[in-house]
């Protein structure tokens, strides 16, 4: 649908950070066909099948979470205040196991993108078991996803036998290659200490073979890098260089643990990183060297992870506390700029997955969302970036558009059937609980 959006103030994020005020924008089909300041000319009115005046709103590049579990927004609150090791062995990993399938994938990854899309983001990276489901779910949901089946040596909900998973892997690549283009079907190697040698030589071959990109949890803990060093003899991201799965079609999630080779190693191999700030406060994992990273020019990103150790899904929310943790840490206000760290959720990781999706400018596909600014938090107005970062809360989103379809209007998600989906939530999460009960 060809869609005009005026009055507003744009935001592109394009190279010289452009923003206009008042400003407009216009969809043709799935992509924008002008972006400029001042008021439209009086085609383009005509043109349009849908007019929206932004007066006193934002708009702005969709956000694009770089890392989730999606369907673990089913275990949003199920087991906190702990460290790593035991949250996934008490908790994740044996309910994962009792539960996970096809049903539960679609469910809760309607319900991450339900809230998602609420929350102004409209692409996503996903790494999980049975992502059948999770194809089923984006494609209801009309949301753009790069979706990477799970591959770990344990039997794992969808494939019992482990020596198995690179067979499912591949079954699920070849399913879901050409389905939509706003589908990417990827592989996710869960980490360096559930995945042997060979299976992740295997895991990174797959994703060559199917020229997609191979996603890893790498020296998320300091238990990780020294297990891998007493197994292996090398700390983890070395490890991997070892291997030879080190390339730019590789992106590995956390990096909290990196000696200084190994932020080399990284750039000269043109790895890419997710860095995960709540969710690595939240288990005391450790803190990523994010500053040093993008200085060497690497492209790093924002991801939330899942909802069972962040827990939600709100990249406005994550923005604020990357901002603000690096600046703690450091000693330094002067880090981790707000701009920058909005560009990690928009303008990095659409160069991280080669997509015309980031930057409001024409020929890119129309990701964007509008934002309310007439609130008592939000005034007075000097700076977008500013806003952005340390003010606006995903809950001020009140429209989001991907690849030119209008998904939520006013706050109302169109086509998503919210009744049902809670439905479906209430009924697992019941089941989880019964299966809880003796230890609660
Ligand atoms: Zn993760």
């Amino acid at each position: 649908m060809d869609t005009l959006i005026y009055d507003g103030i744009i935001v592109t994020l394009d190279e010289r950070d452009t923003w206009y005020n008042p400003g407009y924008v216009f969809i043709k089909g799935n992509k924008i066909r002008e972006v400029n300041s001042g008021q439209p000319p009086k085609e383009l009115f005509s043109q349009a099948k849908k007019v929206i005046k932004a007066s006193n709103k934002l708009v702005m590049p969709g956000l694009i979470n770089n890392h989730t579990h999606a369907a673990m927004s089913l275990f949003r609150g199920l087991a906190d205040d702990l460290p790593l090791d035991k949250w996934l062995d008490t908790y994740i990993f044996p309910i994962e196991k009792a539960f996970v399938n096809e049903e539960f994938t679609y469910w809760g990854t309607l319900l991450a993108g339900w809230e998602m899309i609420r929350s102004g983001t409209t692409c996503f990276a996903d790494g999980y078991f049975c992502e059948d489901g999770a194809v089923k779910a984006c494609l209801d949901l009309g949301i753009r996803a790069i979706l990477a089946q799970g591959i770990i040596d344990f039997p794992a909900p969808s494939v019992l036998d482990p020596k198995k998973n690179i067979l499912h892997a591949e079954q699920f690549l070849k399913k879901w290659q050409s389905v939509s283009e706003l589908i990417i079907p990827a592989v996710f190697a869960h980490a360096p200490y559930t995945c042997s040698d060979k299976t992740l030589k295997f895991a990174k071959k797959l994703a060559d073979d199917y020229q997609t990109f191979f996603f890893i949890h790498v020296a998320e803990t300091k238990w990780e890098v020294e297990e891998i060093k007493k197994i292996h003899g090398f700390t983890p991201l070395t490890y991997l260089y070892h291997l030879g799965i080190l390339d730019q079609k590789t992106i590995i999630v956390h990096a909290n643990w990196l000696t200084r080779e190994e932020v080399n190693i990284i750039r000269d191999t043109g790895v890419k990183v997710v860095h995960c700030p709540e969710s690595n406060l939240k288990l005391a994992s450790g803190l990523s060297p994010v500053p040093e990273l993008l200085d060497k020019n690497i492209l790093v990103a924002l991801g939330t992870d899942g909802c069972a150790s962040n827990n939600n899904l709100d990249l406005f929310q994550e923005m604020n506390t990357c901002a603000k943790i690096h600046k703690g840490f450091s000693l330094d206000p002067t880090i981790m700029p707000a701009k920058t760290v909005l560009k990690m959720a928009t303008v990095y990781p659409a160069q991280m997955f080669s997509l015309n999706i980031g930057v409001l400018k024409k020929g890119n596909f129309a990701d964007l969302i509008i934002i309310n600014f007439k609130q008592p938090h939000l005034f007075p107005f000097y700076n977008p970036y500013s806003h952005l970062v340390y003010a606006v809360h995903g809950t001020d989103i009140e429209t989001v558009i991907i690849n030119g379809k209008i998904i939520m209007e006013d706050k109302k998600l169109l086509g998503i059937n919210s009744p049902k989906i809670k439905t479906n939530i209430y009924n697992l999460a019941n089941k989880i609980k019964l299966h809880l009960s003796p230890n609660h």
